[in-house]
């Protein structure tokens, strides 16, 4: 189990999750996210959605973020957070499973303006999960 994450890093996560979110690029739907992971070392790499014509194509903003990562050399991770929308919002299914490849850590889940916050850790997002993260 990994120690907790104090409200300081949860807030500055969420900020960077905004300012991510500002970026997006959701034409379609019009529902802009932006994510922010922390690395174990105290690096945060953001990510936004990207969507696309071909709607199967779009990338979420927490896969956008664990691509950024890993091409920064980062599998390690201490938390995530997410933000969108007018409540609180949580990953989908898929980022959960992308997620959950790299460890289990913390996710917070705020709307918009990040001021509705909820906190999990991935384990009980996707409990049971396929992978090389079990029996962590
Ligand atoms: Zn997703």
């Amino acid at each position: 189990m990994q120690a907790e994450i104090d409200q300081e890093t949860v807030l500055a996560l969420i900020g960077a999750a905004r300012q991510a979110r500002a970026r997006a690029y959701a034409p379609y739907s019009r529902f802009a996210v932006g994510a922010a992971l922390l690395a174990e070392d105290g690096t945060v790499i953001e990510g936004c959605n990207v969507e696309n014509a071909s709607s199967p194509l779009g990338l979420c903003a927490e896969r956008a973020a664990v691509a950024a990562a890993v091409v920064r050399g980062y599998r390690r991770f201490r938390a995530i957070a997410v933000v969108g929308g007018e409540r609180a919002i949580s990953p989908c299914g898929g980022c959960r499973q992308v997620l959950r490849e790299f460890g289990d850590f913390w996710v917070v889940g705020g709307n918009a303006d990040g001021t509705a916050l909820e906190r999990w850790r991935l384990s009980e997002l996707l409990p049971a999960a396929f992978g090389p993260g079990l029996g962590e």
